[in-house]
């Protein structure tokens, strides 16, 4: 059963929309966070209530936001959830019923980014400085995560002994098994690609 203030909230925000009101089902997990789904044709929002009591609200106008918000539309494939004219139902949902901007940016965007390129569309305060961390966040990772970079350039490979291991001279690395057999027969041509 759904909370009274969820039944209250559902009542409102569809009669203030002059739409029907779907059929509302709750459940309660354990962790923090919550989800929903909307089946337009059941009618019905189902949500799945986490522990955190702001989450429950904004899961629950996301999915109303669903609810009297555009049917999807397909774009490139696959059908559009979340585009700018969601976004102009869901953001209007948020303000009018008490979720805090940054709360709201931090939430939606925690879990659908491409939220903060419509709410700085649509003018949401904090939204320009949350998209920017978060593209600094991207570009940090991509640095992280990157190209390999060109640690000792490509070179014509020199096996020398090293103890009971075999290292080329030119960079360093170890060469084992088929490898050294091959180089062994004929020379071959080492590049050392590395992160750091
Ligand atoms: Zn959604
Ligand atoms: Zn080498």
């Amino acid at each position: 059963m759904a909370p009274p203030w969820a039944i209250e909230l559902v009542r409102q925000v569809c009669a203030a929309a002059g739409t029907s009101e779907p059929a509302v089902r709750w459940r309660s997990a354990r962790r923090a966070a919550s989800s929903g789904v909307t089946r337009r044709s059941l009618g019905s929002i189902s949500v799945t209530a986490g522990t955190d009591e702001l989450d429950q609200h904004l899961t629950l106008l996301h999915e109303l936001a669903h609810w009297l918000g555009p049917v999807p539309r397909r774009g490139r494939g696959r059908v559009l959830h979340h585009d700018t004219r969601f976004y102009g139902v869901a953001f209007d949902l948020y303000r009018r019923h008490g979720i805090p901007d940054a709360e709201m940016l931090a939430r939606e965007g925690g879990r659908y980014p491409s939220a903060l390129r419509h709410a700085r569309a649509a003018g949401i305060p904090g939204a320009d400085g949350a998209w920017l961390s978060r593209r600094e966040a991207l570009r940090e990772r991509a640095r992280r995560t990157g190209p390999p970079r060109v640690l000792v350039a490509e070179h014509t490979v020199r096996l020398v002994r090293d103890g009971r291991w075999t290292r080329c001279a030119v960079c360093g690395v170890r060469v084992v098994g088929p490898t050294l057999a091959r180089l062994r027969r004929r020379a071959g041509r080492h590049i050392l690609l590395g992160r750091g």
